[in-house]
């Protein structure tokens, strides 16, 4: 009936069709609602950014379909992981997104090294190991940031995490000393 029909279409614009997590659409508009709620509440916000380390060599390795299984396995893990509150999505290719509500970078970086321990610790199809690294981002209710803001800043500290060995979570640039690194530049 057309009903079951129009709930399957609304399931099927939200949800990643390989993962069934959310999809990078929902995410950012729920980033956007939820980022305005905690503001006027006056609460914090955190995100994590996650990409698989070396994923390409996984795929080259063991072939794409081999890949999608470990994507897929980790999604699993993610959801596991996180904390009935918070929204987890696939932010693209290998790359996840995390959304925690009433949340500061503190609080963000403890799930965060979860996550990291967990993935790294277990064989996620078959024999294949991966790791994971991830930049961690608090929006402050005393710092504005927007949403492209608090993304921006988790992807700096994602690359980060890359450059100092992969396998780690890292939160180390605040809105702060964002940015007062840009101001020196
Ligand atoms: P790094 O540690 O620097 O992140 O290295 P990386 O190899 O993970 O990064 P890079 O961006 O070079 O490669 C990402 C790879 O992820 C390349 C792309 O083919 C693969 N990929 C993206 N989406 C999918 C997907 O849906 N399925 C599979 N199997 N592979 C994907
Ligand atoms: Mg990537
Ligand atoms: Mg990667």
């Amino acid at each position: 009936p057309r009903r079951e029909a129009y709930e399957q279409l609304e399931t099927t614009s939200v949800t990643d069709p390989l993962t069934g997590l959310y999809n990078r659409l929902h995410l950012d508009v729920n980033l956007n609602t939820l980022l305005s709620s905690s503001r006027h509440k006056g609460l914090n916000l955190s995100v994590l950014l996650i990409d698989v380390d070396h994923f390409k060599k996984i795929n080259d390795e063991y072939g794409h379909l081999m890949g999608d299984r470990v994507l897929c396995a980790i999604a699993t893990l993610l959801k596991e992981a996180v904390r009935e509150c918070d929204f987890v999505g696939r932010w693209g290719g290998e790359e996840f997104l995390v959304v925690c509500p009433e949340t500061d970078s503190k609080e963000a970086m403890t799930l965060a090294n979860r996550i990291v321990e967990s993935i790294q610790s277990q064989p996620l199809v078959e024999d294949i190991y991966a790791t994971v690294s991830i930049g961690v981002a608090e929006a402050s209710n005393n710092t504005n940031l927007t949403a492209e803001g608090v993304l921006h800043l988790a992807d700096k500290n994602l690359y980060m995490a890359k450059s100092r060995g992969r396998n780690r979570a890292i939160s180390m640039l605040s809105a702060d000393s964002f940015d007062n690194a840009l101001s020196n530049i």
